[in-house]
C-alpha cells in the first residue's frame, strides 16, 4: 500500500501533523519508537507556556496565532481542557537593553497589537502576592497567555488522527529512511513502509535519520525540571497565579515556572542550560539534589516567595535547538518529498499545532496556512565552525 503521508515520530508536532493530514483525507500512517505520550523526549512534564507576543521573532506571531485557533478546535472536538489561561508574567531590568526578554515581548506586543499590561515591581506585588521583583524590575502581563497541558495535547491530536482514519504504530522505530522515485521508503523492524510523502518529526532523534546534515543545525541539550511545594497555595493555584519567566540578569540569569496545576502537585520552576550537549540515548535522566538546590538558591530565593525549598518531584527532559533557537520547517536535503519539521529549540510546543499542519499541508502539496519562510534550512546558522 502507498501512504499518502508517513509521519516519523508522534510528540507534539508529529501528532498534530498526523492529525491535520487524515483531517483532510489524506491515507496516513504514523510511527513512534515508543508510545506516545511518554516522558523520554522533549513534550512530557505536565506544562508549557504559550504566550503571543513571542520575543523569539515576529515570524512567530502568526504561528501561535494560528496554533491558538486549532487548540480551541482541539478542545472543542475532545471537549477537554488543554489550555488552563492564567495569564504569563514576564520580568525584567527595566534598564536593560534590548537583551531583555520582557523588552523584546513589549515591543512584540505592541508591534502586534497583542493585548498586555506593563506594571511595576509595587503592581505586581498587589496582584500577585507570589512574586517579589526589585525596584528596577518591571513586567509585561499578558492576560490571554497560559499553560497548554503538553501529554493531553498530543493524547487528543492522536484519537483525533485515528478517528479521522489514520493507522498508528507505537513502539515501532523508522529505522531507515530513502528517496525512491515517486515516494519515500520507511524500513522498521517488520517491514518497508512507503508513501508519497514523509513528515520526519522525531525531536532529539533526528539526527539518526538525517544524519550530519541536522546533526550540524540542531543539538540536543539536557533539561531539568523541578515541583517544589509552596509554602502558600493559596497564592500558587492557577485561579490566582499566572505561568511566569523571569530574567534577572545576563546569560543564563532566567527562569521560569507555572501555577499549581494539580493540588498538592507543587509548582514547577526550572531554567535552561545551551552549554553541555547530550544525546538522547545516553542522557542523564535523573536529577541530582544539588541541581535542584541551585535552581532554588540561585534563581527563586528572594524572588517568588510562598514556595519552599523541598522538592516534591524532579525530571529531565531534553531540547533541540539550532544555534539561533530558530525552528527549522524545510525539505530534507536529500528530497523535497521528506519535510524536516523538529528543532522546536525550547519554544515549540505553543506551536506544534501550527507547524504540525504546516508539515501536512507541504507533505499533501497544498499552500501554508502560514509563511515558513524564516523556517527553512538556509535561513538557520551551522554550528559547524
Ligand atoms: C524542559 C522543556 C521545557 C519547555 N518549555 C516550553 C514552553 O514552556 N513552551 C513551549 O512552547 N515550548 C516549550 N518547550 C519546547 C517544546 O516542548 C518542544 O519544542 C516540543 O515539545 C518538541 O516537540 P517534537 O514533536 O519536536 O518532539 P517530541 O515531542 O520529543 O517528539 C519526537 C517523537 O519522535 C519519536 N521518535 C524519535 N525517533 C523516532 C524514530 N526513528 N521512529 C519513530 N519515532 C521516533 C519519539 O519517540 C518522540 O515521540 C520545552 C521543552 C523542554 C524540553
Amino acid at each position: 500500500m502507498l501512504y499518502d503521508v508517513l509521519v516519523i515520530g508522534l510528540g507534539a508536532v508529529g501528532s498534530a501533523a498526523l492529525s491535520s493530514a487524515a483531517r483532510r483525507g489524506a491515507r496516513c500512517v504514523g510511527l513512534d519508537r515508543f508510545d506516545p505520550p511518554h516522558v523520554l523526549g522533549s513534550s512530557h512534564g505536565e506544562t508549557r507556556i504559550t504566550r503571543e507576543a513571542t520575543a523569539e521573532g515576529p515570524a512567530y506571531v502568526p504561528l501561535v496565532r494560528r496554533s491558538n485557533a486549532l487548540w480551541r478546535d482541539l478542545e472543542a472536538w475532545s471537549g477537554e481542557t488543554l489550555l488552563l489561561r492564567t495569564g504569563a508574567l514576564i520580568v525584567g531590568d527595566e534598564r536593560a537593553d534590548d537583551l531583555d526578554f520582557a523588552a523584546r515581548t513589549i515591543r512584540v506586543a505592541q508591534q502586534f497589537d497583542v493585548r498586555h499590561e506593563q506594571l511595576s515591581a509595587r503592581d505586581v506585588a498587589r496582584r500577585f502576592p507570589a512574586f517579589t521583583l526589585s525596584e528596577h524590575e518591571h513586567a509585561y502581563f499578558e492576560p490571554h497567555a497560559g499553560a497548554l497541558l503538553p501529554e493531553r495535547c498530543i493524547a487528543a491530536h492522536l484519537r483525533r488522527a485515528r478517528a479521522d482514519g489514520a493507522e498508528i504504530r507505537a513502539n515501532t522505530p523508522a529505522l531507515t529512511l530513502e528517496a525512491a522515485g515517486d515516494r519515500v521508503r520507511v524500513r522498521t523492524a517488520g517491514e518497508t513502509l512507503e508513501a508519497a510523502s514523509v513528515v520526519l518529526s522525531a525531536g532529539a532523534w533526528t539526527s539518526d535519520l538525517l544524519g550530519e546534515a541536522f546533526a550540524e543545525r540542531a543539538r540536543v541539550y539536557r533539561q531539568v525540571l523541578c515541583w517544589f511545594e509552596p509554602s502558600r497555595p493559596d497564592v500558587f493555584d492557577a485561579a490566582h497565579a499566572p505561568v511566569f519567566i523571569w530574567q534577572h540578569g545576563e546569560g543564563d540569569a532566567h527562569f521560569y515556572g507555572f501555577p499549581e496545576v494539580t493540588r498538592g502537585g507543587g509548582v514547577k520552576v526550572a531554567t535552561e542550560q545551551l552549554s553541555v550537549t547530550s544525546t538522547p540515548d545516553t542522557v542523564r535522566r535523573d536529577v541530582r539534589p544539588d541541581e535542584a538546590t541551585d535552581l532554588f538558591e540561585r534563581h527563586l530565593a528572594g524572588r517568588v516567595n510562598a514556595l519552599s525549598p523541598r522538592l516534591l518531584r524532579a525530571e529531565t527532559c531534553l531540547y533541540t535547538a539550532t544555534p539561533d533557537g530558530g525552528f527549522l520547517v524545510d525539505a530534507a536535503p536529500f528530497s523535497p518529498r521528506v519535510t524536516v519539521v523538529s528543532a522546536c529549540s525550547g519554544h515549540g510546543f505553543k506551536h506544534s499545532p501550527a507547524v504540525g499542519e504546516a508539515a501536512a499541508l507541504r507533505a499533501l502539496g497544498e499552500p501554508p496556512a502560514v509563511n515558513l519562510a524564516a523556517f527553512e534550512w538556509s535561513a538557520r546558522p551551522s554550528y559547524a565552525p
